[in-house]
């Protein structure tokens, strides 16, 4: 049974107080209107997870998720989180390879590799994002592009632990534009994604992957993309910043 999630990767936005605004926000709102079966994950900035946990009570609907964690467990790597810290004050996601890391900070596909490794060995769930740029999506083999960031960073993994994975579809070109993908396009990709998981780890591992889109999603256009028959939810950003938007996303999902 495929988990349907939509996640609020709010990035680097809000200061304490419109934080806890928010956060109390959403999770009042989904605790009032909420009825379907879908997961919340909240992504704020890392220095206010554990105030926001506060908020939000372990095991309900609304999950706490991180931005990044680095791929070592601990050491000299000043200004950085790792998964052990993110676990040990009750994190249970965190985004990894979000394309403005990979653009801005160089992340790269086996770094990414190890970075998963290291949020797995410690029970955190990788919300591990994929994506195409404008660029190959109308000149070149983009879904070769996005099967290889699936094969380099999490091919490598059993397919008991690759079962505990959440991808997110995020075209690079649909994040913060405003150019939405369309939802025949959102679906292409996620059927070629599932498929390219069903070759490595067979049928039935592919059909339980959770697969969001990610890209201008928002309260006008969610509900056509979750309904379609592979997308699972969504990765949302902007719209993740308005209690009243985001909430009304999470309830697309059907
Ligand atoms: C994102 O950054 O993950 C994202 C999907 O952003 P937006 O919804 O703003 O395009």
């Amino acid at each position: 049974m495929r988990k349907k999630i939509v996640a609020g990767n709010w990035k680097m936005n809000k200061t304490l107080e419109e934080a806890k605004a928010l956060l109390s926000e959403v999770v009042n709102m989904v605790k009032d209107e909420v009825t379907g079966d879908v997961t919340v994950v909240l992504c704020p900035p890392a220095l206010y997870l554990t105030t926001s946990r506060q908020y939000i009570t372990a095991g309900g609907r609304v999950a706490l998720g991180a931005q990044n964690c680095h791929e070592k467990a601990s050491g000299a790597y000043t200004g950085e989180i790792s998964a052990p810290m993110l676990q040990s004050i009750g994190v249970e996601y965190v985004i990894l390879g979000h394309s403005e890391r990979r653009q801005y900070f160089g992340e790269t596909n086996a770094q990414l590799a190890d970075k998963v490794n290291s949020a797995l060995e410690n029970g955190l769930t990788p919300i591990f994002c994929c994506g195409e740029s404008r660029e190959l999506r109308e000149n070149g083999d983009y879904i070769g592009f996005v099967k290889d960031q699936l094969t380099d960073s999490l091919f490598h993994l059993s397919a008991e632990t690759f079962a505990k994975v959440v991808i997110a579809y995020e075209p690079i070109w649909a994040i913060g534009t405003g150019l939405t993908a369309s939802s025949a396009q959102a679906q292409d990709m996620h059927f070629e994604i599932r498929r390219h998981i069903a070759g490595q780890y067979g049928d039935a591992i592919a059909q339980d992957i959770t697969i969001l889109y990610g890209g201008s999603a928002n309260e006008k256009n969610a509900a056509e993309l979750f309904a379609q028959p592979d997308v699972d939810g969504g990765l949302i950003g902007g719209a993740s910043l308005k209690s009243r938007e985001f909430t009304n996303v999470v309830k697309a999902v059907n």
